[in-house]
């Protein structure tokens, strides 16, 4: 099987969470080569990609037009067969994957975490459904092409490979009426540590009971230097930026340690958390529900707890 991952590439190098991609790859049977179409960033940063053939594609993020990256992979794969073309889950893939798909009429299925079987032409690969409450094994059939999404932080990001590999740029494909502009792109820029990126995360929800709760959270995420994250009533509360939502509409992290403070555990909140590797929930409620799923669970008022927490860390350190 050809395999192709496209990347979209934010910064000048690779992020690491891009590389689990690769991990998936690695996974599937009888792969024949394995290839990556990267759009942005720097190309000499790509040169250590762990795949057989890594193609370049410069652009500006700031106004780059989908429609130009559309055009851009369509004309690719026209002149790459390829079976399996896997995109990341991010917000240019979520308008590109679609549409190749709807353009070259092959099959696509979006939310990909894992890989079952394959077997003849048939791969098994699993998908949550439901909001997260449940998942779903799909049979794809490889006779023609197929597009897969994959989920976020489903799989460990693959090394770097330790041999440098040519970088073949090939030119963007702009489209010539443009169907719309992309004039400027302004991007939240939150303060601290990134999610995404953070080691330990300190998340709170409706239980903490207001801004005044956060600026404990925000504390205590400064101390242990890790990152703030909240779930959707605490957002729709306004008592924390929309950027910091952890969930099936905001990041899917996984931490080394997931703190909750006032977090009931709904499915769709534990979707962008349950691949932390250590939940340590704080409820007064015994029953909530992010308590089958936390290492360590604190039956106890979250702000009182969170004080407790915060005197006894600084008492250490
Ligand atoms: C399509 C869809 C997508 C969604 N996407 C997301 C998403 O991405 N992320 C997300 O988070 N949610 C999402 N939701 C919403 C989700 O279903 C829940 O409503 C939300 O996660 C609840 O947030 P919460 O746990 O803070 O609030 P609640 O469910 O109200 O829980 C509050 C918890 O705090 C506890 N508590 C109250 N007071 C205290 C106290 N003093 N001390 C200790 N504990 C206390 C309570 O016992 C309770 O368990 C989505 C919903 C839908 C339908």
């Amino acid at each position: 099987m050809k395999v192709l991952s496209i990347l979209v590439n934010e910064n000048e190098k690779i992020d690491n969470s891009s590389l689990e991609v690769f991990s998936f790859v690695d996974n599937l049977p009888d792969i024949a080569s394995s290839s990556a179409l990267v759009f942005g960033g720097d190309k000499h940063s790509l040169s250590k990609l762990p795949v057989d053939e890594i193609f370049f594609v410069s652009i500006d993020n700031q106004v780059v037009n989908p429609n130009d990256i559309l055009l851009t992979i369509d004309k690719f794969i026209d002149e790459n067969n390829f079976d399996i073309i896997i995109f990341q889950k991010d917000d240019l893939s979520n308008y590109v994957a679609p549409s190749i798909s709807f353009r070259k009429a092959i099959p696509y299925l979006p939310d990909v975490k894992k890989f079952i079987t394959k077997e003849k032409n048939i791969l098994k690969l699993v998908r949550p459904i439901h909001g997260e409450s449940a998942e779903a094994i799909y049979s794809v059939s490889l006779e023609n092409s197929v597009i897969l999404k994959m989920r976020k932080s489903s799989f460990e990001p693959k090394p770097l490979s330790s041999v440098d590999k040519d970088v073949k740029e090939i030119l963007l494909q702009p489209e010539k009426d443009k169907t719309f502009n992309i004039l400027e792109t302004n991007k939240a820029e939150p303060e601290g540590i990134q999610l995404d990126d953070a080691d330990i995360v300190i998340s709170g929800g409706r239980g903490i009971g207001g801004k005044e709760g956060f600026e404990k959270i925000k504390e205590l995420a400064n101390i242990l230097n890790g990152a703030v994250g909240a779930s959707r009533a605490a957002v729709e509360s306004e008592w924390i930026e929309t950027s910091q939502l952890v969930g099936l509409t905001g990041k899917w992290i996984s931490p080394n340690l997931y703190f909750t403070f006032g977090i009931s555990g709904a499915s769709q909140h534990l979707a962008g958390c349950i691949n932390s590797k250590n939940i340590v929930a704080v409820n007064n409620d015994p029953d909530a529900s992010i308590f089958l799923h936390s290492k360590f669970g604190v039956i106890a008022d979250c702000n009182e707890f969170l004080d407790e927490v915060i005197e006894e860390i600084k008492n250490i350190q």
